[in-house]
C-alpha cells in the first residue's frame, strides 16, 4: 500500500476521541470522561512512543457500564426485537466492518504490532465471517418438545443468559472480541467488555460501528481499563450473569476465585499453552518445517496455541534442524507497516525482557541456541527469531508459555514415547501431527490431551470449529454452536395434559 494512503488511513484512524466509551444512554460517538476521570497511554510497540490516551476504566467504570447493560437487557428494545431483526444488526456490523478493513487493520497493526498484511488480509476477513455465522444463529435458536413419563407437555426455552461480562487479552484484540461479542449477541445478551490495557483501540472503533449498524444503547459497553482494578470488578459483579475470560492461567485462576467469592455466574476460560508439534520420520519434511515454523512464529510467537514444543523424530532430527534453521534464518522482521514483512515487535517492554529471560534460562540450561537470541535494532521490542536444538523436556523453554519468537526442538524415538511427553505438561490447548500414515495419525490424534489436534496443517481456524483447551488450557469451548451454549440458559417448561400424551 502506498505510504500516502496508509497515513492517511492512520490519522482517520486517529480521529478516535482519546477518551472514548461505550455507556449506556451516551452517544458511542460522544468523547466523555469516565467516572475516574484518568486516562492510560496506549503505545506503539515498534518505538514505544505513546498513539493515543485513553479514558481508564476502573470499578465505578464498571458499575456504570454494568447497570447500562442490565437496564438494556430489563428494559429493551434488544430484547423485544426479532431475533431476525438482532440478526440483521450484527450482520450490518459486520458490512461495516468489511468496509473499513483498512483503517481497523492499520489501528490493529499500530497498537499491537502485528504485520499490516496479516492484520488485514489474513486475521480480519475471519473476524467478519465470525459475525456473519453468528448473525445466522440469531433467529435459529430455539428449544425442544420433550417426550415425559406421563400427561405433561414439557418444552425447554432457550433463553438469553442476561449481562455478560467479558475480559479479552492483547495478542488478538479484535478476533478475541469477535469470539465473544459475535456469540453473546446472538444469543439476545447484552455485554460489558474489558478490553486489554495493552491493546484497547480497536474494540473502541468496532463499538463505533455497532452504534452505525443500529445496536441500541446499552447493548454494548467498551471499558478500557486495567485488570486488577476494572476487570476485577467486572469478575466479581453481582450483577453480571456471565463471565467469558481470555488470558493467562494465572489470571484465570485469579478470575475463578473471584467469581466464587461474588455470584458464581457461570464461566468460560480460555487460558495458556504449550503445544506440541509432532514431526513424524514419514512426514513431508519440507512442508513440516515451514508450517512448524509458521506455528511457532506467527504472530510474533505471541500465540496461546502456539507450536512451541516441535518434536522431531530422530531419524529425520539433523535435517529437520538444518532446515528449519535456515528457515528462521531466513524470517523478515522490521516495521510492521512495510510490504513483506513476516515479523513485527513484541507487544511491550514486559514481554520483551520475559522472552529474552527465557532465551537466557535456554542457553544456561545446555541448550543449543543455533540463531537469534537477541534484540533486533535498538528503537522498540524487536527480538530476533530464535532457536534451540537439543532441548530437554525439563527446561524451562520447554515448560513454560514464553509467547515470543523462540522456537524449540526436542528429538524422539517413537510414537508411544512421543504421546507420553506431549502429554506431560499442565496445558492442553492444541497439538499438531505431521505423518503420511493414516494408523499413526488416527493414533495421535486420539491418544493426544488437547482441544485441537491439526494433522498435517496448523493454525486452521474458521467460525464454525470450536477452540479451547483441557487441563488448565482452560474450561469450555468458543466459535462453532459450542459457544452459544455459553450464552444460554435452558428453561423446562412442564404442563399437564387434559388428555395423556400420545406421543
Ligand atoms: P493476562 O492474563 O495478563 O490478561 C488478560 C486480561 O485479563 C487483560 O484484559 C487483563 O487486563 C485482565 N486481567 C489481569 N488481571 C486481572 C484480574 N486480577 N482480574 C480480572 N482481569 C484481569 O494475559 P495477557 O498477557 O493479556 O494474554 C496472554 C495470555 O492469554 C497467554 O497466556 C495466552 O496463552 C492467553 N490466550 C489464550 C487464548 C485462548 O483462546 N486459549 C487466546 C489468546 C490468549
Amino acid at each position: 500500500m502506498a505510504a500516502r494512503r496508509l497515513s492517511s488511513l492512520l490519522s482517520r484512524s486517529l480521529s478516535l476521541p482519546p477518551v472514548y466509551a461505550s455507556l449506556g444512554d451516551h452517544s458511542l460517538l460522544e468523547a466523555r470522561q469516565l467516572v475516574s476521570e484518568k486516562t492510560f497511554p496506549t503505545l506503539d510497540p515498534r518505538t514505544g512512543e505513546v498513539i493515543a490516551h485513553v479514558a481508564e476504566g476502573d470499578a465505578e467504570d464498571i458499575n456504570c457500564a454494568v447497570s447500562a447493560a442490565r437496564k438494556a437487557f430489563d428494559e429493551g428494545p434488544w430484547l423485544k426485537m426479532t431475533a431476525y431483526e438482532r440478526s440483521r444488526i450484527i450482520l450490518r456490523f459486520a458490512d461495516l466492518l468489511e468496509k473499513h478493513i483498512d483503517e481497523i487493520a492499520a489501528l490493529e497493526t499500530w497498537d499491537n504490532g502485528k504485520p499490516y498484511e496479516q492484520a488485514a488480509k489474513i486475521k480480519l476477513p475471519i473476524i467478519v465471517r465470525i459475525f456473519h455465522y453468528y448473525a445466522g444463529w440469531a433467529d435459529k435458536l430455539h428449544g425442544l418438545t420433550v417426550p415425559a413419563d406421563g400427561p405433561y407437555h414439557v418444552q425447554t426455552l432457550h433463553e438469553p443468559i442476561g449481562v455478560a461480562g467479558q475480559i479479552i487479552p492483547w495478542n488478538f484484540p479484535l478476533a478475541m472480541f469477535a469470539w465473544k461479542v459475535g456469540p453473546a449477541l446472538a444469543c439476545g445478551n447484552t455485554v460489558v467488555l474489558k478490553s486489554a490495557e495493552q491493546t484497547p483501540l480497536t474494540a473502541l472503533y468496532a463499538a463505533k460501528l455497532f452504534h452505525e449498524a443500529g445496536l441500541p444503547p446499552g447493548v454494548l459497553n467498551i471499558v478500557s481499563g486495567y485488570g486488577p482494578t476494572a476487570g476485577a470488578a467486572l469478575a466479581s459483579h453481582m450483577d453480571v450473569d456471565k463471565l467469558a475470560f481470555t488470558g493467562s492461567t494465572d489470571t484465570g485462576k485469579i478470575v475463578l476465585e473471584l467469581v466464587a467469592r461474588s455470584n458464581l455466574k457461570p464461566v468460560t476460560l480460555e487460558l495458556g499453552g504449550k503445544s506440541p508439534f509432532i514431526v513424524c520420520e514419514d512426514a513431508d519434511i519440507g512442508t513440516a518445517v515451514e508450517l512448524a515454523h509458521f506455528a511457532l512464529f506467527f504472530n510474533q510467537g505471541q500465540c496461546c496455541c502456539a507450536g512451541s514444543r516441535t518434536y522431531v523424530q530422530e531419524r529425520v532430527y539433523n535435517g529437520f534442524i538444518e532446515k528449519a534453521k535456515a528457515r528462521a534464518m531466513k524470517r523478515i522482521v522490521g516495521d510492521p507497516f512495510k510490504k513483506g514483512v513476516e515479523q513485527g515487535p513484541q507487544i511491550d517492554s514486559e514481554q520483551f525482557e520475559k522472552v529474552l529471560s527465557y532465551v537466557r534460562s535456554g542457553i544456561e540450561s545446555n541448550a543449543t541456541l543455533e540463531c537469534g537470541g537477541g534484540q533486533l535494532g535498538s528503537k522498540g521490542f524487536f527480538i530476533q527469531p530464535s532457536f534451540f536444538s537439543n532441548v530437554q523436556d525439563d527446561m524451562l523453554i520447554a515448560k513454560d508459555e514464553i509467547f515470543g519468537p523462540v522456537q524449540s526442538i526436542l528429538k524422539f524415538k517413537d510414537i508411544d514415547e512421543v504421546i507420553k511427553r506431549a502429554n506431560t505438561t499442565r496445558y492442553g490447548l492444541a497439538a499438531g501431527v505431521f505423518t503420511s500414515n493414516l494408523d499413526t495419525a488416527n493414533t495421535l490424534t486420539r491418544a493426544l490431551k488437547a482441544g485441537t489436534v491439526w494433522v498435517n496443517c496448523f493454525d486452521v481456524f474458521d467460525a464454525a470449529i470450536p477452540f479451547g483447551g483441557y487441563k488448565m488450557s482452560g474450561i469450555g469451548r468458543e466459535k462453532g454452536i459450542y459457544s452459544l451454549h455459553n450464552y444460554l440458559q435452558v428453561k423446562a417448561v412442564v404442563t399437564p395434559l387434559k388428555e395423556p400424551a400420545w406421543l
